[in-house]
């Protein structure tokens, strides 16, 4: 059987301690794909991809304890986190602009977990579609599972994932959330057309912010494509991008 290498450390990996990646890399399954967050699947991603989010986590962590847990305990009602989704879930902060979805490891034997988290500006966040999937449950029994799909640009790395909710009212209840931190009429739910392009547009975006960090794009282009994004329909988000790079910006 042909041995191959992790492409980010290195390890001698085999059929079973193998995960092929998109582009035919492969990394390892003990610690490199394991570090993943499970809503990045890993069969679609690329080596860039896995890399970024790996920036993410690292980065998203940090921003977690320095930022999020002490906000956790604040009194500040102006400053509390609102918590949306149930089972998979996200914490927001308007008053810093930030989102953090988590990933509580549990250590077997050991007391106490780890918590990760990938953390993202409130303003880069431009769709929230209703998703429905059909499970098994314990008893062999199908059931209808609900969820909301965020997708957020200007994002490398892990970019979309789904939150659950108990129905499409709760679903609704997420929506008027956001649309009101947006302060924006229609509703950017459940616009299924334009969700597909919005897919592909952020795709290309993560791409065009690869392209920047290997120099290989000019920042001229880089930002036109994030211009290209209709301030009418998706609300004036100055105030909450201005908040969230000044809080990004204190973390060490
Ligand atoms: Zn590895």
């Amino acid at each position: 059987m042909a041995k191959h290498t992790c492409a980010i450390c290195g390890a001698e990996v085999g059929l079973l301690s193998e995960q092929k990646l998109a582009d035919g890399n492969f990394i390892c399954r003990k610690v490199c794909a394991k570090k993943c967050f499970k809503a990045l699947d890993l069969v679609s991603a690329d080596l860039d991809t896995v890399k970024a989010h790996h920036e993410q986590i690292d980065f998203g962590t940090k921003v977690w304890n320095q930022i999020f847990v002490p906000l956790k305990k604040t009194k500040n009602k102006e400053e509390k986190l609102k918590s949306l989704g149930r089972e998979e879930y996200i914490y927001v902060s308007p008053s810093t602009g930030l989102i953090a979805y988590t990933d509580d490891r549990y250590k077997i034997f050991l007391f106490g977990k780890t918590t990760y988290a990938c953390v993202y500006r409130i303003a880069d966040l431009y769709g929230y579609e209703y998703e429905e999937e059909k499970v098994k449950n314990s008893e062999g029994k199908e059931e209808t599972k609900c969820y909301c799909r965020l997708l957020f640009h200007n994002t490398a790395g892990l970019y979309s994932f789904r939150i659950g909710v108990s129905g499409s009212k709760d679903y609704d209840d997420v929506c008027k959330y956001f649309d009101t931190l947006f302060g924006i009429q229609k509703t950017l739910g459940n616009m299924a057309n334009n969700f597909k392009s919005q897919l592909n547009a952020a795709k290309s975006i993560a791409d065009t912010i690869k392209a920047a960090k290997d120099g290989t794009l000019d920042e001229a282009q880089a930002a036109d494509t994030v211009n290209a994004l209709d301030t009418a329909a998706y609300g004036d988000r100055t105030a909450l991008i201005a908040k969230a790079d000044a809080a990004l910006a204190s973390v060490k």
